[in-house]
């Protein structure tokens, strides 16, 4: 496993090698960023794992200060791995370098779910996701599904102004259902205990949504009803499209989408 530090060791490191698997990641490597990395192994003849949290997409310095950082832990579980070519650490200026404000904007109809409560973070993502494949020159990236929206909005741009094909990979699970991100260490065991709770619940009002004439009003009183009896503050509950994130009338290819605030930390599923 070889570690690029910057921008000339990438460009010589990588030069001769044209099935590069790419896991962009923000660190704190856990087993959801390992199925990324096992499918682009898979997949791939070369793996790149990059390991940068972009200031960018951060719309809350709180959250940006108190993000979970620990280079060495991540650098030894990606070894152990034995599954990453090239881990990538780029420094703020090897990214943007140059000065100039990124043109990249949502369109109108993108602004719902994260996209309305956390605003600038897509822009940042997908600035940031713009160019890393600019320098990376990636055939396929690997992204979960936990985050839908961000593997919606990325493929859409990507694929749309590069060859690289952006590979969506199923959401990983703790043993109590929570989805695993880097967030969950800032949790307590009865936050993580509450999460679980949550998860079963809306596998429950997703599995009753299919008896219901108005999905709208019956998933805002199952808002309601959450927000009262776990003492929690909900962004959104809604059920919508998967191929274009429209909101569902019916159960078919839709998913369930929530974000909520435990601990202070925000938290996002889909299902
Ligand atoms: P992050 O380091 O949180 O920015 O995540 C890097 C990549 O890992 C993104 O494509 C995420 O969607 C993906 N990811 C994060 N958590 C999970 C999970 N529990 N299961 C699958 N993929 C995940």
């Amino acid at each position: 496993m070889k570690i690029l530090l910057n921008n000339t060791s990438l460009f010589e490191s990588l030069r001769q090698f044209n099935d590069l698997g790419f896991v962009p990641t923000m660190g704190g490597i856990h087993k959801g960023h390992l199925s990324l990395i096992d499918k682009s192994n898979k997949l791939c003849k070369k793996t790149i794992v990059s390991i940068f949290v972009n200031p960018k997409q951060f719309n809350n310095k709180k959250d940006l200060k108190s993000y979970p950082r620990n280079i060495k832990k991540d650098l030894k579980i990606l070894k152990k791995s034995k599954k990453v070519d090239f881990v990538y650490l780029p420094k703020f200026n090897d990214i943007f370098k140059d000065k100039k404000k990124s043109k990249i904007k949502l369109l109108k109809k993108d602004k719902i779910l994260c996209a309305k409560y956390r605003k600038g973070h897509f822009e940042g993502v997908l600035d940031v996701m713009n160019k890393l494949t600019k320098i990376v020159n990636p055939k396929k990236i690997f992204m979960g599904e936990k985050d839908f929206q961000q593997l919606y909005l990325v493929k859409k741009l990507l694929e749309k102004k590069y060859k690289t094909k952006v590979i969506p990979c199923k959401t990983i699970r703790d043993l109590y259902k929570v989805a695993l991100s880097s967030r969950n260490c800032l949790l307590n065991k009865s936050n993580l205990a509450l999460a679980s709770k949550i998860y079963k619940k809306l596998v429950g009002i997703k599995k009753n949504i299919k008896n219901k004439k108005n999905i709208s009003s019956f998933l805002n009183l199952k808002k309601k009803e959450l927000k009262n009896n776990y003492k929690i503050k909900i962004d959104y509950l809604e059920l919508r499209n998967i191929n274009n994130l429209k909101i569902s009338r019916t159960k078919k290819n839709s998913r369930l989408f929530i974000a909520y605030y435990l601990n202070n930390v925000r938290l996002i599923d889909n299902l």
